[in-house]
């Protein structure tokens, strides 16, 4: 009998990965931002019971995953996917289904749309070929549940608060809050009975606006922090915190440069994070950033917390590591 020949590559350009059995493919599913209908959900898991073996699997990029389809019922499964808008996500050297936590409409501390910024994103940007695999990653706030410092290009929310001083009646509660979070960024005077913020060290979690019990605190600004190369794998890397409070549409300018600076400099199987360390962050700045995006605020090398404040440094170098 003729064997069958079979284009690994482009199956895994179309989201059917080879598993370890080699008649066997997982089929994976793409749900940007981590939301699916439920009725989408449904007909994911019949079409596991009749392709693969009764179950799904939920990957940490946010894909479901249906294992154990056989190559001759690829055909089948896809047509029924297409038929029912099912949308296969990928795999390989291209920008990857993108991520993001539920953001500011579910979760409190959200401060950005994630999960609305990364479907739009995908909508835009996924499948586009770069050297290796290129993540992309949406938070809503710093705390950076997607981990925005290990994808390849991450965001997260972020809001510098100002105090509106006659709104305030010196509960303390925001300092409290602040400290609480690690902020240590307020302390009350004690001549006004005002809280005064230290800009240095205020992290931009926008927590004492949301607490302040009288609305003494409002936005000032709101946006993105926004980091490069970051990854995790054997050899991980801790992004680069590049700019700060860019705003929803510049994310997706960032995206195209990103990709676009990654497309020229990269050569097949480097990661972004490898590329940025050969050529130097400063080169990558100038180049895809120029004077055009607020500078991100000094921080720790490798790290995200205001200078002098302990956090962990990750190796940087890599190997061709595309899966
Ligand atoms: S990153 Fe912030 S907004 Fe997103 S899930 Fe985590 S805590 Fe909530
Ligand atoms: S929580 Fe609001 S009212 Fe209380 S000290 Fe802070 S700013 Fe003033
Ligand atoms: S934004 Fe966060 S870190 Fe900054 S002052 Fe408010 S609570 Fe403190």
């Amino acid at each position: 009998m003729r064997k069958k020949t079979v284009d690994v590559r482009a199956l895994k350009a179309s989201g059917f990965i080879r598993q370890t059995e080699n008649e066997y493919f997982v089929c994976r599913l793409r749900v940007p931002g981590g939301n699916i209908v439920t009725e989408k959900m449904v007909q994911a898991a019949e079409l596991a019971k009749k392709y693969g073996r009764g179950y799904c699997h939920f990957t940490f990029q946010q894909s479901i995953e249906i294992p154990y389809v056989k190559l001759d019922d690829m055909d089948a499964l896809k047509a029924e996917l297409d038929g029912l808008g099912l949308r296969m996500a990928n795999c390989g050297p291209r920008v990857r289904a993108i991520t993001a936590c539920q953001g500011c409409k579910v979760n409190p501390y959200g401060r950005v749309d994630a999960p609305g910024l990364a479907a739009a994103a995908d909508e835009k940007y996924f499948g586009l070929d770069t050297p290796a695999k290129f993540k992309i990653a949406y938070s809503g706030c710093n705390i950076g549940c997607p981990n925005p410092q290990e994808n390849d290009l991450g965001f997260h929310g972020m809001v510098e608060p100002e105090l509106a001083p006659e709104l305030c009646n010196g509960c303390t509660l925001c300092v409290q809050l602040c400290k609480s979070r690690g902020g240590e960024s307020l302390v009350m005077n004690k001549e006004t009975n005002l809280p005064e913020r230290d800009d240095k060290r205020c992290t931009y979690c926008g927590e004492c606006i949301y607490c302040c019990p009288t609305n003494a605190w409002v936005v000032k600004r709101i946006g993105h922090a926004v980091y490069v190369g970051g990854k995790h794998g054997r050899f991980p890397r801790w992004a680069n915190r590049v700019a700060d409070f860019v705003s929803d549409e510049e994310t997706f300018e960032l995206i195209e440069k990103c990709v676009a600076w990654y497309n020229q400099n990269s050569k097949r199987g480097e990661r972004f994070g490898t590329a940025i360390d050969r050529l130097g962050l400063k080169k990558f700045k100038q180049e895809v950033l120029g004077d055009k995006y607020t500078a991100a605020k000094e921080w720790d090398v490798h790290g995200d917390r205001p200078k002098g404040v302990h956090y962990r440094v990750l190796h940087s170098w890599d190997p061709e590591d595309d899966e």
